[in-house]
């Protein structure tokens, strides 16, 4: 049989002082398992990132950490937001592991495929992304924005996996390519992709949260819709040329119109030139801040300082520093 793994899982808590009990003995029982199995080793553990809550979490987290060698806890001096309390955890644990499992901490997402994410992990997948079969228990809202979410991404150009959030284990060295990834504004689901490696997918039907409140009202997942988009994508750009594109082509024929009508004799004084004009001045203004836009594109793709390629092997190498 294969070495045991060295698993760390990272739960990132804001205000979960309602579900922590329950999360953690259920992971402590899975993790029970697991070992029996053979499939983690002894030094694997669950590790709670406090995300500044306001409410018990912290002393909850603490006692925890007390009662369980397996659990550890980190906390951050101010609420972060999920995505940075996430990558936080990961890059704190990343040199301690073999890999790494994200989660939130409301058990909506099935912990019973923890084992298969680690076994894919074994068979050599770096990531191993947990996808949503069905999404029954959300309200209608939830579901149908999150499909128009996914479908709007995939359009504008972004490789994401559709129905996964972020309950995914990633691999050390895959950890170690997301940490060369130097943006401020975290888009963890677009990143990963980015860093390439092999990946898989594993599914499960996601529950309902069993305690507490979403701690992603509406206006909190809108605007994590839209820096994802704008993170990750300039076709908003892109469109404004093309639609000054296509109003430039519908000037032409309001040109040809306007004259058609003014030869005819049909129009007023100074009509056929205030509309030619109008449509025509509209055209060249979307298409000069479509323009403007492709260089700030530029921009943005260099301020974000992406690493340019994350290197998986070197042969002969090795050997070289092993010599020094
Ligand atoms: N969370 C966090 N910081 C925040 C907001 C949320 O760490 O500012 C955590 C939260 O405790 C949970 C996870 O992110 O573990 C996902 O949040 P939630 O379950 O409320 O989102 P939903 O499932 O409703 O989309
Ligand atoms: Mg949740």
């Amino acid at each position: 049989m294969s070495k045991s793994v060295n698993l760390y899982v990272v739960v990132p808590c804001y205000n979960e002082e309602a579900v922590l009990h329950e999360t953690s003995k259920q992971m402590l029982e899975l993790f029970g398992e697991m070992k029996n199995d053979g499939l983690i080793n002894d030094n694997s553990r669950i590790v709670f990132v406090d995300d500044g809550s306001k409410d018990k979490t912290w002393s909850i987290i603490d006692e925890l950490t007390k009662a369980h060698t397996e659990i550890s806890g980190i906390k951050l001096a101010k609420n972060a937001g999920h995505q940075n309390a996430l990558f936080g955890g990961l890059m704190t644990v990343k040199d301690d592991c073999d890999c790494a499992i994200s989660i939130d901490a409301d058990l909506q997402d099935d912990i019973h495929v923890i084992p298969d994410m680690v076994r894919n992990f074994i068979d050599g997948y770096d990531v191993v992304y947990g996808v949503r079969n069905k999404r029954d228990t959300d309200t209608f809202f939830k579901r149908t924005t999150a499909v128009g979410f996914y479908k709007l991404m995939q359009f504008m150009g972004v490789n994401i996996v559709f129905n996964h959030a972020d309950y995914r284990l990633m691999s050390k060295r895959a950890l170690d390519g997301l940490a060369q990834f130097p943006e401020r504004n975290l888009f963890l689901r677009g990143m990963v992709p980015l860093v390439g490696y092999r990946s898989t997918n594993v599914y499960y039907d996601r529950n309902e949260r069993f305690a507490g409140e979403s701690k992603y009202p509406l206006k909190k997942m809108l605007s994590f819709a839209f820096d994802g988009i704008t993170s990750f994508s300039i076709s908003p750009i892109r469109m404004i040329s093309a639609f000054g594109a296509i109003v430039c082509v519908f000037a032409f024929i309001m040109a040809i119109y306007a004259l058609v009508q003014k030869i005819i004799g049909h129009t007023g004084a100074g009509w056929a030139s205030l509309m030619v004009s109008i449509w025509f001045i509209g055209g060249v203004q979307l298409l000069s801040v479509g323009l403007i836009g492709e260089y700030i594109g530029k921009l943005y793709k260099e301020v974000k300082r992406r690493p340019r390629y994350i290197i998986e092997a070197y042969v002969n190498e090795k050997e070289k520093e092993d010599d020094k």
